[in-house]
């Protein structure tokens, strides 16, 4: 009653099932409170079957956006087989429009494979990863940089040891139609969703869909493409079910970003002025922006230059920085 995580959840009815997974937790306004994380089931025979969720972390708004709108729109006679939708799957962090769970402080993407007895975000991520990814064929976990950071619209997919599984990853990858497109190798013990995935089975596809904590027009369009793209590729549906017509794809560019020395990181206080834009070409020792101290009007600012050339995939949007926060990021392109 005081552990776990409770659902009622039949997944071999076929039709449209919405539900939510229950985590009981205990808290000041509510003793006997639950954690109740929206689910929906969408079935109609045998066939492909597809996770998709979002909000696994709660300020990251385009997937979470757009898989209530399929959630909703989804008829179960259009589809072939069975898609399951987590659209705000850290539910306190979606509802406090923050990364993490401000419950437990839990981070979703870093809790994996989690414990039955743990924390809300490390039960949720247990359950996600020995109950609910070994049911299906890919899942899609659509991220995005969140509040703090812009990022180049990016899909992503992790190593895989198995060579034929590894090349329908990457295959879906290239399927989404981003810009951009990453092979992450993180390792067989990496804490995300992508590592779960790949543990439990499924192939894990993942992917930055834009940032800034909001949703435009063009992160919303890139993002209802990938969804669309994958559900036919995958030979779910038939046809386009977010946008009827899509603009046509360029091919996806592969990146690569396996370093520490790709990063630029704040060593101490202070507020930054980038120089370059998301998306720029730059070399090694080239101007990246300065660093200022506003209480030290007398100190010159701080030239910050990059340690590697590279395409400038990510840039903190809070200008205000302590030691520690990442303030851009270069990714090396890759042939292949
Ligand atoms: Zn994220």
């Amino acid at each position: 009653m005081h552990t776990g995580l409770a659902h009622t959840l039949d997944f071999d009815r076929d039709g449209k099932t919405l539900e939510h997974l229950s985590i009981p937790f205990s808290i000041d306004r509510s003793p006997y409170f639950q954690v109740k994380v929206p689910i929906c089931l969408i079935r109609n025979g045998d066939g492909p079957s597809l996770l998709l969720m979002a909000g696994n972390h709660g300020d990251e708004y385009e997937g979470e956006l757009s898989l209530a709108k399929l959630a909703r729109r989804l008829d179960p006679k259009r589809i072939r087989g069975r898609i399951t939708i987590l659209p705000m799957a850290n539910a306190p962090a979606v509802m406090a429009a923050k990364r993490c769970s401000p419950l437990d402080g839990g981070n979703l993407n870093r809790a994996f494979p989690g414990e039955p007895l743990g924390t809300p975000t490390s039960r949720l991520a247990n359950f996600l990863e020995t109950e609910l990814f070994p049911r299906h064929d890919v899942v899609f976990d659509i991220h995005s940089g969140g509040t703090s950071m812009e990022h180049l619209p990016t899909a992503l997919v992790e190593r895989n040891a198995d060579p034929e599984r590894h090349r329908r990853g990457v295959e879906l990858m290239r399927t989404l139609g981003m810009p951009y497109g990453f092979v992450a190798d993180n390792g067989q013990a990496s804490p995300t969703s992508m590592g779960a995935a790949r543990r439990a089975g499924a192939i894990g596809v993942s992917g930055e869909f834009g940032g800034g904590g909001t949703a435009t027009v063009d992160s919303m369009a890139i993002t209802a493409r990938a969804l669309d793209s994958l559900m036919v590729a995958l030979g779910i549906v038939e046809a386009p079910v977010l946008a009827p017509k899509h603009e046509p794809a360029t091919p996806t560019r592969l990146l690569s970003l396996s370093r520490h020395s790709q990063g630029l990181y704040a060593t101490r206080g202070g507020w930054f002025e980038p120089a370059v834009r998301l998306g720029d070409s730059v070399s090694a020792e080239q101007l990246a922006g300065w660093y200022h101290d506003l209480e030290q009007l007398d100190l010159a600012e701080e030239a910050l230059h990059f340690a590697e050339s590279g395409i400038v995939l990510s840039r903190r949007l809070h200008t205000m920085c302590e030691a520690g926060d990442c303030l851009m990021q270069v990714a090396e392109p890759v042939k292949g």
